[in-house]
This record gives C-alpha cells, sequence and structure tokens, in this order.
C-alpha cells in the first residue's frame, strides 16, 4: 500500500484531522457519555423482545418510518402543521443540514465551548465553522453573537439547548433575539429536554427559521441511534433530500415505537437521574477544592483548583471510574472535567475516588 496514493487523493483537511475519539471503557465504571444507566424491568424486556421477533430483516425498513413517526408526534406532542425528519442519531441530522446547505463560502455557527459534533461535521463539509465563546459564566454573549450573525452571514446557527458540556440553558430573550436576527436557520438541539424541562418546541409556530432538535439517546436509547427534526415543511423537504433512503432500521423503528408506549417507564428514569443529579451536585460543591456549575442536563461540569484536571481524571481511571476530561479542549474549560449521572451506587463510587484522590491533589 502506498501512502503516497492516499495523501494525494484524500483532501488535505481530512488528512489533518483525527477521528472523533471514543475512550475505551472495558472494566470501568462508565460516566462518560451521558447514557442512561437504567434496563428494563424483566417483563418490559420480554414484551420488547416478542414485538422483535417479527420483524422482516429480510426486508427494508419503513423508508419514511410512518409508525414511528406518528409515536414520537404522541410522545412529544410535535405541533401538526410541522414537519418531521429522522436520522441515524441527532448527528446524524446535523450532517443531513450541513450538506444541504454547505457550499462555496457558508458559515455555519454556535457558541463555543459547545458539542463539538457542529464544528467536526461543518469542516467535513468543507463548510466554514465560527465558534463564538461564551462569556465565563456559560451565558451567551449576545452583543457578540448579534455582531457575528451580521458580519458572517451563517447559514444555520446551532444552540444546545441545554448547552454540553456546560450543562446550563441560555437565556429565552437571548435565543429569540437570535432567532430573529438570524438570516438563515437555527437549529435549537434539546438531546436534554427530558432533563431541562424547557422547551422552544412551542416557539416553532412563531418563526419560519426556528427548528427543533432532539434525541431518543440520553433518554435511554443509546444504543438505538434515533434523533428527530421538527420544523417548517419548507425546510424539511429540502433536508430529506439528503437523507439516505433506510437510515432508520427497522430493529430501531420497532424498538422506538415499543418503548414510547411504555414511556413512563423512560420519564420515571430520567426523573430519578434528575433527582440525583441534585444530590451529586451538593455533594461535589461540598468537596474542598472543587467548584460545580448548576445543570439542567444528566451530567455535572466541575473545575477543581491549582491545574488538577488532568490528574485528577487519570486518577479516577485508574480507580476504575471513567469520565470526560475537558481539559485543554477550549480556553474556558481549563480543569474541567464532566460526570454524566449514573446510578446511585455508581455516582458514589465516582464520588468516593474523587474525594480521595481530591485530598491528595489539593
Ligand atoms: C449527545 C448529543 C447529541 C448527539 O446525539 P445522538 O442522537 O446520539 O447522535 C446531539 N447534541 C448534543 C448537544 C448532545 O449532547
Amino acid at each position: 500500500m502506498s501512502i503516497d496514493k492516499v495523501t494525494r487523493w484524500i483532501r488535505p483537511s481530512v488528512l489533518a484531522t483525527s477521528a472523533y475519539h471514543v475512550q475505551n471503557a472495558a472494566g470501568l465504571v462508565k460516566l462518560d457519555a451521558m447514557e442512561n444507566p437504567y434496563t428494563w424491568p424483566a417483563e418490559i424486556k420480554q414484551s420488547w423482545l416478542n414485538c422483535l421477533a417479527d420483524a422482516e430483516i429480510n426486508r427494508y425498513p419503513s423508508a419514511d418510518a410512518t409508525v414511528l413517526k406518528e409515536s414520537l408526534r404522541t410522545a412529544f406532542t410535535i405541533p401538526a402543521d410541522m414537519e418531521l425528519l429522522l436520522g441515524n442519531g441527532s448527528d446524524e441530522i446535523i450532517q443531513i443540514i450541513m450538506l444541504a446547505m454547505a457550499g462555496q463560502n457558508t458559515v455555519f455557527m454556535a457558541p463555543t465551548p459547545t458539542f463539538v459534533m457542529y464544528e467536526v461535521i461543518a469542516a467535513a463539509t468543507q463548510a466554514r465553522f465560527v465558534g463564538i465563546p461564551l462569556q465565563r459564566d456559560f451565558t451567551l454573549d449576545t452583543a457578540a453573537l448579534l455582531r457575528a450573525i451580521r458580519d458572517y452571514q451563517p447559514a444555520a446557527i446551532f444552540l444546545a439547548y441545554p448547552n454540553n458540556p456546560t450543562g446550563n440553558l441560555f437565556d429565552t430573550r437571548a435565543i429569540i433575539d437570535i432567532i430573529e436576527h438570524a438570516p438563515g436557520i437555527v437549529v435549537v438541539d434539546e438531546a436534554y429536554h427530558v432533563f431541562a424541562e424547557s422547551s422552544f418546541l412551542d416557539r416553532l409556530a412563531h418563526y419560519d427559521n426556528l427548528l427543533i432538535m432532539r434525541t431518543m439517546s440520553k433518554f435511554g436509547l443509546a444504543g438505538l441511534r434515533l434523533g428527530f427534526l421538527a420544523g417548517p415543511a419548507d425546510w424539511l423537504r429540502e433536508f430529506d433530500k439528503i437523507r439516505l433512503p433506510y437510515n432508520i432500521n427497522i430493529l430501531t423503528q420497532l424498538s422506538t415505537t415499543f418503548i414510547l408506549d411504555h414511556i413512563d417507564l423512560l420519564n420515571e428514569q430520567a426523573a430519578a437521574i434528575r433527582h440525583d443529579r441534585e444530590i451529586l451536585c451538593q455533594a461535589l460543591a461540598a468537596i474542598p477544592g472543587i467548584a460545580v456549575w448548576p445543570s439542567a442536563t444528566n451530567f455535572l461540569l466541575f473545575r477543581i483548583e491549582q491545574g488538577g484536571g488532568d490528574r485528577l481524571f487519570n486518577g479516577l481511571k485508574q480507580a476504575g471510574v471513567l469520565i470526560k476530561n475537558l481539559h485543554g479542549s477550549h480556553p474556558l474549560l481549563a480543569d474541567c472535567l464532566r460526570v454524566t449521572i449514573g446510578t446511585p451506587e455508581q455516582n458514589q463510587l465516582f464520588l468516593e475516588a474523587l474525594t480521595h484522590i481530591s485530598h491528595h491533589l489539593t
């Protein structure tokens, strides 16, 4: 294999980037990826398996996932006059939007730090990504954003609501200002809506450039890969042309429809996670040398003083607990780490290891 051939034909921008790194979690308490730590009671699992037994996996799945869309509409009370687009995870929806819009000189914009895939996918489409730094307290710098909107004329602005990795909900008025000044679309990414209990869904009708994106991943179905976009038909009709046929496989269609019929179970799990988040937040705040931010998600962002971020991350890993190290990813996140809310037992293991290690670091 001649590497020259590879470097000749793969785009320089691709050669220069590295693949999205997923940490190896084997044997570790996995609190790095905002997964729901709970599974389902045995009887629900059994009826799910019964429902999958008849899946015609020799056939292509429903191309427009009609049944699943109806379940989603009911479960999340999507306004009847809004269209739905499904993706293999909301990551794929971001990709569809960007592929449909990217051309020469297209700009995509987001406040940063935020969900990294906006920038990663923008780069893959050869569009320009412009990140506007949040203020030190992670609120939107509205003046800077409005200036940048005027100067760069972004095709799409992505607002994670609440934001990952900072965990906060941006100010409603600021978001409305952005929607009203945006020349293109504003995608409000509500990946954590069940933990935030706050949404822009009801505002869809007021703006012709607002789209709401959600995912089943953080709600309990990360393994299935299902995200959706709700918004005006005029936009979604165009995005749908870029979507690959059959992008939602039959097991995902059947399983998601099944569990949406038992949505109380997922809602109870989300309520338990929200409750445990507050307990863990208070416990973290009580540890000397640790500062923790309030969260509207299923994770907590915290900082260790005196440049201990990397050592704390590695110490936790050695103690068998995997979280996310954000140190070095953005100037505002120096010595910051992100922990996903797990079961009470997992949270306790994390807390004990953290208390022990931070005691030696600070
Ligand atoms: C996790 C996450 C996503 C991606 O979710 P998938 O549906 O699993 O692709 C999108 N946006 C934000 C802000 C996230 O944190």
